[in-house]
């Protein structure tokens, strides 16, 4: 097993990622962090957030800028302000034994004015996305001509956002001489293209395609029609209470949708997608960060730059249209060691799209049924009994009152009063599950070629009709609709 020390890392750098706890390379470093220290060909990686690529192409660039030099050495372009301060602050980490290793984020959004002056001070590292860092090179502030590294992070994520232009005007800047390393979770044609205009003779590297995590993933697929999606989301919410996930949608107006109706039903969400302004986008990310949302509704562009390492479930509300966009969301949970959840809300007529997401992900998915609202109620129940048993009970602070609540009990036996805590918590759970039909749609799953031939599955006779009139999206009928939303 190679060590970073094996890979080449000085003592300098070792120390630092001793500090990070990072005990061994993970596969692509243990591709990247030789062929850049070697200063050997191009490199062009499929990696996505998760694989370890930030220290892959980080590390070794720390390692060798020449501190007492001026001119930028190392420019690292990615799509948005929020992967530029997330490099930035890594880099800064990995650079934390070494004197004199300047680094310089710059982007759209803030004061370009602060950003030139920093420029000047002198910067061996620049980190930035691709509009402001052209902005920069026509102002003559940031020069090109001493490059040797130059990183493209993310690169079909700028091209999705309509940075080719500037990609273009940026990369037809540099000279020859330096090294180009293209990271991307997806190789679409518009990034082979960059490759193949700005590129020599790269190596490919496909190690650590999918995160590190992405053996820790399962994933769920729940057939529905397309009315009761959101019924659908409600329910897989409700069914696990600790949830704290992201749930994809393609467009903007279905994120905004979606969390008005999660906000109206009691859930605690937020959206994040284009249509936020900067600071807004911060504030959700952050809010999301430190768990005080627990269900972020976004799309994928938006959620770009959004690192969260202990998500419990990913939710696709719809596919995307690239199955390489559904690799990349899936692979948002099953982190650091968790177990994750990537779970598909589908219409019948999409079911074709698991086995090609199946073959891509090299795993078989699971179908399901979207729990009853039985089911739901009793994993409930369940779970307020968990939390009942093992809730801390602050013996000090509670003492002074302790007597009068006693006495005001006291007229009831233990197990009435376990029946009216239970009932207190639970009453709106049952209110508004009581007339909640099924709402899973009669489908064929997906049969396994290990399943063989003659168990090919019989369809399934449709889902019998709950005989409970439903409302708009499946929910109860006006009048019986009551918040099922969080219990915390
Ligand atoms: P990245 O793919 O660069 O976004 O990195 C994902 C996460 O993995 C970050 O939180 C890193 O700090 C962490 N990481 C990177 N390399 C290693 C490693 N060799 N061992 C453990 N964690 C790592």
């Amino acid at each position: 097993m190679k060590t970073f020390k094996d890979l080449g890392l000085h003592p300098e750098l070792l120390g630092a990622v001793e500090r990070l706890g990072f005990e061994q390379p993970t596969p692509i470093q243990k591709e990247t962090i030789p062929a850049i220290l070697e200063a050997r060909r191009d490199i062009i990686a499929m990696a996505q957030t998760g694989t370890g690529k930030t220290a892959g192409f980080g590390l070794p660039i720390v390692q060798q800028v020449e501190t007492g030099k001026p001119g930028v050495q190392a420019l690292i372009l990615c799509p948005t302000r929020e992967l530029c301060l997330q490099i930035t602050r890594d880099l800064t980490a990995f650079a934390s034994g070494r004197q004199g290793v300047s680094l310089v984020s710059v982007y759209g959004g803030a004061s370009i004015e602060t950003q030139i002056k920093s420029l000047k001070r002198g910067a061996q590292i620049v980190i930035g996305t691709p509009g402001r860092t052209l902005d920069l090179i026509k102002r003559k502030a940031l020069r090109l001509e001493t490059l040797r590294w130059l990183v493209l992070d993310e690169a079909d994520e700028m091209l999705n956002m309509g940075f080719r232009e500037d990609l273009d005007a940026i990369l037809s800047k540099t000279s020859s001489e330096k090294q180009t390393l293209l990271f991307s979770a997806t190789m679409p044609e518009g990034v082979r293209r960059i490759s193949a205009s700005y590129m020599q003779n790269p190596r490919e590297i496909t190690a650590g395609v999918r995160n590190s995590g992405a053996d820790q993933v399962s994933h769920e697929y729940y057939v529905v029609k397309s009315h009761n999606r959101y019924t659908a989301v409600k329910r897989l919410a409700d069914l696990n209470p600790d949830i704290y996930g992201i749930i994809f949608c393609r467009t903007r107006s279905d994120a905004r949708e979606i969390t008005s109706e999660l906000l109206s039903d009691g859930y605690n969400a937020d959206a994040l997608h284009g249509d936020l302004t900067q600071a807004q986008r911060d504030t959700v990310m952050d809010r999301f960060r430190k768990r005080q949302i627990q269900l972020l509704v976004a799309t994928d562009v938006a959620s770009r730059g959004l690192d969260v390492s202990e998500l419990s479930h990913i939710i696709n509300f719809t596919l995307p249209d690239d199955p390489e966009v559904y690799v990349h969301r899936s692979g948002r949970t099953g982190r650091a060691g968790r177990a994750g959840k990537s779970l598909i809300i589908l219409q019948p007529k999409e079911l074709f799209m698991i086995r090609r997401l199946e073959k891509l992900v090299g795993k078989k998915f699971e179908y399901r049924k979207i729990p009853s609202g039985q089911e739901i109620c009793e994993k409930r129940l369940y779970s307020l009994m968990d939390r009942l048993e093992k809730i801390t009970v602050n013996e000090k602070e509670i003492a002074p009152f302790l007597p009068a609540i006693v006495k005001k009990f006291s007229w009831l036996d233990r197990d009435e009063l376990l029946k009216r805590i239970v009932a207190f918590e639970f009453n709106r759970f049952l209110d508004y599950y009581r007339l909640a039909g099924d709402i899973n749609a009669s489908v064929e799953p997906v049969v396994h070629s290990d399943q063989g031939q003659g168990k090919k599955r019989k369809r399934k006779p449709p889902a019998p009709s709950s005989g409970h009139k439903q409302g708009r999206k499946g929910k109860p009928a006006a009048g019986k609709r009551r918040r099922a939303g969080r219990t915390q």
